[in-house]
C-alpha cells in the first residue's frame, strides 16, 4: 500500500509539475528527483544564481539527483557534502525515488595516440561530471557511478595516470605531467563516455608552430555586428585580421580553420564545437573592444586578452606581451573571463581584444590593412613564445 501511494504521489507531483521534495521528505518516502538534462551545455553553478561559479557544462540526457528547490533552481547532490545547482528550465524530472541510483563502470579502455590520451568509460548513465586543473595536474571525478576496481579489471601501465583504487560511488582518473596541460575534455558516446587529454606538443624550437592545429575565430558576424563607432563594424575588422593573422601561421607552418570565412550569423557553441571536430591544438578568437559608457574609454582602453581555464593563461599572457610591443598600445590585461569560446577546455584558448574600436586614434589604426598585418605578426610571435617557454 506504501509503494502504491509513493507512486501516485510521485506521478501527481509530476503531472502537476510542482515538484515538492521537502514534502516528500518530511512524510519519509522519497528523498530525491530524478532530473534528466534537455540539452547540451547545461551549466552546474557552485550557487542558485545565474553569476555563480560553472562547476562544470553537461550533455543532454545527463541525469542528476535532486534533493532541494527553490523559486528557479534544484540542488543536485554529487557527492556526501558537495552540492551544485541546476536552473529549471535546463533540467525535466524524471521520477521521485527514495535512493540514489549509481550505474556501475562496467569496462575502460585506456589508448595512448600520437597527440592525445584516450579513456572509454564504459556506464550506462550519463551523470554529472567534474574537471580540476591544479598546476600541471589534472582531476577528474565522475560522480553517481558504482566504480569497483576488481571488477572491472583495468590494468593502469601509463605512469601518467592514476585511477581510483577502491569501491566507489564516483570514479576518479588524476592526470599528472611534467609539462603544461595541452586540451582536455569529456564526449558522450552511445556507452559512456570518452575522456581525452591531450599530449604536451613536440616543438622544434626554430619552427615551433610546424604542424599545429589552429582554429580561429573571428567574433560576431552576419546579424551580430559587435561593437560600432566611426563608421566601422567590430565583425568586419575581426574578419580581416583572422584572415590575415591565417596567411602568417600558415607561413610559419600551421594548418589553420576558421569558424567563419564570411559575414555570416554563427552559434558560439557550435564555434567551439568546430575548434573540437577539426582537433585544434589553439584556438583564437578575435575581436575589438567596446564599453558600455564609452566616456570611460580616456581611460580604459588598449590590448587587451582573455581567459577562462589555467592551461590558456600563459598562452594568453604571451599574446598580450607581443602585442602590446608591437602595437604600442596601452597595456589592458589578461583578463580572467568566462565567456563561452574562452570556457571550452579542448585547447588552450584564448579571446583577444586588439584595441577599443569605440576610441578614435585606435579605430583608425585597427582599420588600416598594414597595422592589421602587424596585430597578426605580434600574435604569431605570441604563439611562438607560448609554445617555446611551455614544450620545449
Ligand atoms: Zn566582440
Amino acid at each position: 500500500m506504501k509503494k502504491v501511494f509513493f507512486i501516485l504521489t510521485a506521478l501527481l507531483l509530476i503531472a502537476q509539475n510542482a515538484l515538492a521534495i521537502e514534502e516528500l521528505k518530511d512524510v519519509g518516502i522519497a528523498k530525491y528527483a530524478v532530473l534528466e538534462t534537455l540539452r547540451d551545455d547545461v551549466p552546474i553553478r557552485n550557487k542558485d544564481s545565474e553569476n555563480a561559479l560553472r562547476i562544470t557544462e553537461l550533455y543532454k540526457n545527463s541525469i542528476l539527483f535532486a534533493d532541494k528547490q527553490n523559486k528557479d533552481y534544484y540542488r543536485v547532490e554529487l557527492d556526501d557534502d558537495k552540492y551544485a545547482w541546476v536552473n529549471k528550465k535546463y533540467v525535466e524530472v524524471q521520477a521521485i525515488i527514495p535512493e540514489k541510483r549509481f550505474e556501475d563502470i562496467e569496462k575502460i579502455t585506456h589508448k595512448s595516440k600520437k597527440d592525445r590520451y584516450i579513456f572509454k568509460i564504459n556506464t550506462n548513465s550519463r551523470s554529472a561530471f567534474e574537471f580540476k586543473q591544479n598546476g600541471n595536474n589534472l582531476d577528474f571525478t565522475l560522480y553517481d557511478v558504482h566504480y569497483d576496481p576488481d571488477c572491472v579489471n583495468f590494468k593502469n601501465k601509463d605512469s601518467n595516470f592514476k585511477l581510483s583504487d577502491k569501491i566507489e560511488n564516483e570514479f576518479k582518473i588524476n592526470y599528472s605531467s611534467n609539462k603544461p596541460l595541452f586540451g582536455y575534455g569529456i564526449s558522450p558516446y552511445e556507452e559512456g563516455y570518452i575522456l581525452t587529454i591531450k599530449k604536451p606538443p613536440k616543438i622544434n624550437p626554430k619552427k615551433p608552430l610546424k604542424n599545429l592545429i589552429f582554429t580561429l575565430d573571428p567574433g560576431h558576424g552576419g546579424d551580430e555586428v559587435g561593437a560600432c563607432a566611426f563608421g566601422l563594424e567590430e565583425k568586419t575588422i575581426n574578419l580581416q585580421i583572422a584572415k590575415k593573422l591565417k596567411k602568417e601561421l600558415k607561413k610559419s607552418g600551421a594548418k589553420v580553420y576558421m569558424t567563419r570565412k564570411k559575414d555570416k550569423t554563427t552559434d558560439l557553441y557550435s564555434r567551439c564545437a568546430f575548434a573540437k571536430e577539426k582537433n585544434s591544438d589553439i584556438l583564437l578568437s578575435i575581436h575589438q573592444n567596446s564599453l558600455a559608457n564609452k566616456k570611460d574609454v580616456e581611460k580604459k582602453h588598449g590590448v587587451g586578452t582573455y581567459y577562462y581555464h589555467n592551461q590558456s593563461k600563459p598562452l594568453a599572457e604571451n599574446i598580450l606581451d607581443s602585442l602590446v610591443k608591437a602595437t604600442n598600445f596601452r597595456n589592458d590585461n589578461v583578463n580572467y573571463a568566462s565567456f563561452v569560446l574562452t570556457r571550452t577546455t579542448f585547447q588552450p584558448s584564448v579571446l583577444i581584444e586588439c584595441g577599443y574600436l569605440i576610441k578614435q586614434d585606435e579605430a583608425q589604426k585597427l582599420k588600416d590593412k598594414k597595422f592589421q598585418k602587424i596585430i597578426a605578426r605580434a600574435i604569431v610571435e605570441g604563439c611562438k613564445n607560448y609554445l617555446k617557454e611551455n614544450f620545449n
